[in-house]
């Protein structure tokens, strides 16, 4: 009899994948190292928690779950139509936007293909195109950001697709409005564009890209976003993406006809009505952002600007050492060696309580090392 061999019979490029690597839950930590009052600095979520509109609306919904969900989305599909004056059928729903990243790398690349990111640009760029067995083409990055030029150079024939996040996740670099629109004029109609917009929010509207007005003028360019930072619903799961009709089309082909599921697409809903929320979400942010760039600056640390909700610290050679003892100390903030930033975290904008226990962690931290 034949062994049975799961690897050897999978596809080349699933078995070569490394799992996704999230941030540590704060029950592990708890489990494992044995303490409580943990403070989570790790995954970019919104440390305001779910708004109270949106609280409601889910109870709300609660006796309805025995039913499937509107396997359209019209509701939200028609608000966020709304919203952001596009047409309904110029959007695709996702479980979270990672759902319709794939969704779009799904419904247009093959193994024959080549896909371009950035250095140090978000994983599941990599991680879809390796699933499907097409080439990743990793441009080096400027400066921790996207090298437009660079990444344009290295179109080819058999380019299919290129990701760009805007802002950038685990860096947090901004590209200007200007310097995106040329990048994306210029792309050769033979290649989407996704842009990667899940900080969108948290952008200052002055220097937001008119991205999604962009789609008429260039049809090759998909816009994503998500319910998961700003507006407090991470756990949800509840993205989109923002097309051409045409390919909205193809996508809606290909999706699972229930990947948004009731509670996501009721939250969203309400999650859109309430700006308050949103604009108190920006501003606990923005807050937080002025005062651990003023603490990283008054302790030598240097920084990569950020425009999202999280900061990237260069830390130097010690940069795991810092990440575990903050971790004894109850605070859970994100390794970047996978993104090769070896030597930063990258650190969640928390509410001020949790920031105050960040720095104070991390003052322990130097005073012990400075005693020993
Ligand atoms: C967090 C994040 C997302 C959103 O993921 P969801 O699946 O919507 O939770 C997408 N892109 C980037 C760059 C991110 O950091």
């Amino acid at each position: 009899m034949q062994e049975f061999d799961a690897a050897s019979l999978a596809l080349p490029g699933i078995r070569e994948l490394q799992p996704y690597q999230a941030g540590k839950p704060i029950e592990e930590v708890e489990r494992e190292l044995g303490i409580s009052n943990i403070i989570k600095l790790a995954s970019n979520e919104n440390p305001l928690g779910v708004s109270s509109l949106v609280k409601e609306a889910l109870i709300n919904k609660v006796n309805g779950l025995a039913r499937y969900p509107d396997a359209n989305g019209f509701y939200l599909k028609q608000a966020l139509a709304e919203k952001f004056a596009v047409k309904a059928n110029q959007i695709t729903l996702g479980n979270g936007s990672n759902d319709v990243l794939e969704l779009l790398a799904r419904t247009y690349v093959t193994n024959h293909h080549e896909v371009i990111f950035s250095q140090h640009a978000f994983v599941v760029y990599p991680l879809v195109t390796k699933a499907i067995g097409a080439k990743p083409v990793a441009v080096p990055a400027k400066d921790y950001g996207h090298d437009l030029d660079a990444m344009l150079a290295a179109v080819t024939d058999k380019t299919r697709m290129i990701f760009v996040a805007n802002p950038n996740n685990p860096t947090g670099t901004f590209l200007p409005t200007e310097a995106l629109e040329e990048f994306i004029a210029q792309v050769p109609k033979h290649v989407l564009v996704v842009l990667d917009e899940a900080y969108y929010e948290y952008v200052p509207s002055e220097v937001r890209a008119p991205s999604l007005a962009w789609i008429n003028e260039y049809p090759n360019l998909v816009v994503t976003r998500t319910f998961s930072k700003a507006y407090g619903l991470a756990g949800l799961r509840a993205g989109y993406a923002v097309s051409n009709a045409a390919v909205a089309d193809l996508m809606n082909r290909i999706r699972q006809p229930f990947n948004m599921n009731e509670l996501a697409l009721t939250a969203a809903m309400a999650a859109l009505q309430d700006e308050a929320f949103l604009q108190h979400s920006i501003q606990v942010n923005a807050e937080g952002m002025a005062q651990i760039t003023a603490f990283c600056d008054s302790h030598g640390l240097s920084y990569i600007p950020s425009h999202g909700n999280f900061i990237t610290i260069r830390f130097g050679g010690n940069a795991a050492d810092v990440y575990q003892k903050l971790l004894l100390k109850g605070v859970i903030v994100r390794p970047v060696a996978g993104y090769e930033l070896p030597e930063h975290l990258r650190v969640s904008i928390g509410l001020p309580e949790e920031m105050a226990a960040f720095y104070r962690a991390y003052d322990e931290i130097v005073a012990e090392a400075q005693s020993s």
